[in-house]
């Protein structure tokens, strides 16, 4: 069943993975906003707590809850001001939780963008941090859909031609050896009975195979 998800993992060896997020100096409340883009006071017994397993889980929760206080105000408003509340017509037609939810997606998405459109964050870190977001609660399909394709644009972005520094097309097996090539070395002689694969339909079915994997496991 983790197949995929372990293969996935394999591909990135331990020196390879970046340490640009510290556990300790999120321990110690300094966290990356992306939005922000500096790090932010933030420190939450109880949320450390509940995704003490995983560190990019307790980010993504932390991000998200500062946005809802910090990045935006209507959220705040609305539960403090019933006079605020009165005109804001979907906190009125919904119960506070689900308002809550909604806004909370709402911070997933545009945390989600903004974490892709960083300078400040690597590869792997970007990479993490999104995936962080798939063990929070109540994640609708269009957040689901903001994860599922950064995710795939993140992965297609690390993958280059093994002949040149184009970004790579295909994947080819020959005699048990994969090559990722662009479109021009695919054109190569010794490939020419090769199996030949569209690596984004590979990377596709490696990150729907995550999510999926992540959703069964809520
Ligand atoms: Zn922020
Ligand atoms: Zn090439």
């Amino acid at each position: 069943m983790l197949e995929g998800k372990t293969s996935d993992e394999q591909e990135v060896s331990e020196e390879d993975r970046f340490v640009t997020i510290d556990k300790k100096q999120v321990e110690d409340g300094y966290i990356f906003c992306p939005v922000c883009e500096r790090d932010i006071y933030f420190y939450s017994d109880y949320l450390y707590g509940v995704f003490s397993d995983n560190l990019y889980a307790y980010l993504a929760a932390v991000l998200v809850t500062h946005y809802r206080h910090n990045h935006i105000r209507y959220y705040d408003r609305s539960w403090k001001y019933g006079s605020y509340a009165e005109k804001n017509k979907e906190y009125l037609y919904m119960t506070h939780e689900d308002y809550k939810t909604l806004v909370n997606n709402r911070a997933k998405r545009q945390i989600i963008r903004k974490i892709v459109e960083s300078e400040q964050l690597d590869l792997q870190a970007k990479r993490e941090m999104i995936r962080g977001f798939t063990h929070l609660e109540n994640n609708d399909e269009k957040v689901k859909e903001v994860m599922n394709k950064k995710l795939i644009s993140l992965e297609m972005s690390q993958k280059h031609c093994d002949y040149c520094d184009y970004p790579a097309k295909y994947q080819i097996i020959l005699n048990a050896k994969k090559f990722l090539v662009c479109g021009i070395h695919k054109r190569k002689k010794e490939f020419k009975s090769a199996q030949i694969t569209e690596l984004k339909a590979i990377i596709e079915d490696k990150v729907n195979l995550f999510l999926g994997q992540k959703e069964k496991d809520i």
